[in-house]
């Protein structure tokens, strides 16, 4: 386990663990999903307000008006609160109701003028960050989107694998590319680096292998997607857990610093 991520104040218990919905979709959802989370040793509940999808005509999120129930959830249950930033806007709002972590999703990684804009709304503040992986393989990129971020003064700075689109790849919904990560890791070895397994596999099934995959290459700790009512939910709905399942996954896997 990472050191520099014990020193961030945010709740570790076997591991540095978000989880949450995919989108915020109503302010009964968040609660229903958070109070199920609550009280369990996750290091912070995730939920999508803006979400830049891949095609047009799909939900894209509730905007604004999520961020006050995310705000509810935390005065609610304690659990730390994070969501996806696109632009210097999200940043603001973001940093208004406090939140307690921004995260750059794999769309933006991919633009370094999308990047180097959220980067300066950042300057001045002290708000953790963590930077998905750019959707293709490149790892220049996404160590320049780490660059630019670290650059505008951000010192709570952690990266998040989610796989990398692929015409080919049939069995994962991104290809889990594990080299580019581990290259990643070789040259920026301080920096904490979490995987999101929901969104390599997009189906459920999947997901413990690459889960306890990345645990054995010591990643620091994971990202996955909770539902109240998976099969309902407004995105991504094959590959999200409900809160039973999410912590059946969570008991099942094993640390390598852990086994005797
Ligand atoms: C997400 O975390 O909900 C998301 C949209 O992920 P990504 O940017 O990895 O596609
Ligand atoms: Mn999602």
């Amino acid at each position: 386990m990472n050191e520099v991520l014990k020193k961030w104040g945010f709740p570790i218990d076997r591991m540095f663990l978000a989880a949450g919905p995919c989108s915020a979709e109503s302010r009964e959802q968040l609660m229903e999903c958070a109070g199920a989370l609550a009280g369990k040793g996750i290091s912070f509940f995730r939920a999508g307000i803006w979400k830049p999808r891949t095609r047009p005509g799909s939900f894209e999120g509730v905007g604004l008006k999520g961020l006050a129930w995310m705000d509810e959830v935390r005065a609610e249950t304690g659990l730390k609160i994070g969501t996806e930033v696109a632009e210097p806007a999200h940043v603001e709002a973001c940093l208004e109701y406090g939140l307690d972590i921004l995260w750059v999703g794999a769309r933006t990684s991919t633009n370094p003028f999308s990047v180097q804009a959220i980067a300066d709304a950042l300057r001045g503040t002290d708000i953790p960050v963590l930077v998905k992986n750019p959707m293709s393989a490149d790892v220049g990129l996404w160590m320049g989107a780490v660059e630019r971020i670290a650059n505008a003064g951000i010192t709570r700075l952690g990266v998040i694998h989610r796989g990398f689109s692929s015409e080919l790849e049939m069995r994962y919904r991104n290809a889990p590319g594990w080299k580019t990560p581990i290259e990643l890791k070789r040259r920026m070895p301080e920096l904490p680096i979490i995987c999101d397994p929901s969104h390599i596999c997009g189906k459920r099934a999947l997901i413990p292998s690459i889960a306890q995959e990345a645990l054995d290459l010591l990643f620091d700790g994971l990202m996955l997607e909770v539902h109240p009512d998976p099969d309902h939910a407004f995105s991504d709905s094959a590959q999200q857990f409900t809160p039973t399942q999410f912590f059946e996954l969570i008991e099942k896997l094993n640390l390598p610093h852990e086994q005797s």
